[in-house]
């Protein structure tokens, strides 16, 4: 608790008191005279102003003191982070005071908030920089060895000598894509990176991108199609984020398939909004436990560390996608079964609807 300022009442109430009462000496001195003579008046007029700056001192010094020591309750209830602690002085609405007061408590649980959202930036800082760390040094280690071992002697012996090149190489091609990757997240995540929404045919954009994708699920005997939909479907995204999306999961749908197994890629309605539609991306592969589906889209989150590792697998790929769905107002699902598959899904917004009528009729 904050010491009183005694002193404080002490002067305010004593300067109000003696105010008055010396203007009220006058005035009774005054009033008393019509009757009395002026040095009889004079007495009364100054026995009476006595007695009334003694009344005037003590209930100002009173009333006073009782709204200082709300104030100090109020300060001590902030320093402590008690902002529910006083409702009573909300309720308040007398003066100038309680306004004060109120005031004082708004702005403080308004710095509060952003104190905690400080906190949590700060927070989400280190364990970025401690992830970071963590992701850069498996594949700089990797080069690392390879390079020594090649320089003490491996360099000369052609059996392996390509070899271990091919494999510094590999990682660094690995940091390449992790520094790109995590160059696309923090631009995300600090909201740099703007979505340009444009209206464009999905059709055309994801035949572009499966197209694209089409060798690597074919050397990994995986089939990738697309279940036939209406090409005149616009829809309202930012192109390249679009794609973006489109090609984590795909490639994702890849890397975590089984030789043999297959991928679709297409459109659904989307109930809940009838001018939007479910892309969806569904594979026949290993599938993701029902604890880790709300898990994988958080950075660098893997199952199999290994595999996706092997695979050139960030741990990004996922938070990036949820990030580009989730900066245009959409929605990302994910539905698994383990060793039956996977299906991601995510809502856009269509710019024609009215051409979605067939797709709910099934057309
Ligand atoms: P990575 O670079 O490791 O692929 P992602 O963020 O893209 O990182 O995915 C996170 C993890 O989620 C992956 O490591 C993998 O374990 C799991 N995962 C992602 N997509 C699929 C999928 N289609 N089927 C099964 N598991 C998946």
């Amino acid at each position: 608790m904050i010491d009183t300022p005694i002193k404080t009442y002490f002067h305010l109430s004593f300067k109000i008191a003696f105010l008055a009462s010396f203007g009220a000496f006058f005035v009774f001195s005054a009033v008393l005279n019509i009757h009395l003579p002026l040095k009889e008046s004079m007495q009364y007029g100054f026995i009476t102003s006595v007695g009334l700056l003694f009344v005037i001192y003590f209930v100002t010094r009173a009333y006073l003191k009782s709204r200082f020591e709300r104030v100090h309750q109020l300060l001590d209830a902030i320093a402590n982070k008690n902002f529910d602690e006083h409702p009573e002085l909300l309720r308040l609405d007398r003066d100038e005071l309680d306004r004060l007061i109120k005031q004082i408590l708004a702005t403080s649980a308004k710095v509060e908030l952003e104190i905690q959202r400080l906190n949590r930036l700060e927070n989400y800082r280190k364990e970025f920089i401690g992830d970071i760390s963590h992701e850069l040094k498996t594949p700089i280690f990797a080069v690392q060895g390879f390079l020594e071992t090649l320089l003490d002697g491996a360099l000369e012996d052609p059996r392996v000598n390509r070899q271990f090149l091919t494999k510094a190489l590999n990682n660094l091609n690995r940091l390449t894509i992790l520094t790109q990757d995590l160059m696309a997240i923090s631009k995300l995540e600090t909201g740099e990176l703007r979505s340009e929404l444009q209206k464009f045919p999905l059709r055309s954009v994801v035949n572009e991108v499966v197209e694209s994708l089409q060798p690597t699920s074919v050397e990994d005997n995986i089939s990738l199609k697309i279940l036939p939909f209406d090409k005149e479907i616009k829809v309202i995204a930012d192109r390249n984020q679009f794609k973006q999306v489109m090609v984590n999961l795909i490639e994702n749908a890849i890397k975590y398939n089984k030789s043999g197994g297959s991928i679709l890629v297409g459109i659904k309605p989307y109930t809940s909004n009838p001018s939007k539609v479910l892309v969806y991306v569904k594979d026949s592969g290993l599938g993701i436990s029902a604890e880790d589906i709300p898990r994988v889209t958080e950075r660098f989150f893997r199952i199999d560390k290994s595999r996706s590792r092997e695979k050139g697998g960030t741990g990004l790929g996922l938070s990036i996608v949820k990030h580009i769905v989730e900066a245009h107002g959409e929605k990302l699902f994910i539905e698994s079964v383990v060793n039956e598959g996977t299906t991601f899904s995510f809502t856009l917004q269509v710019s024609n609807p009215e051409i979605l009528v067939s797709l709910s009729s099934g057309k």
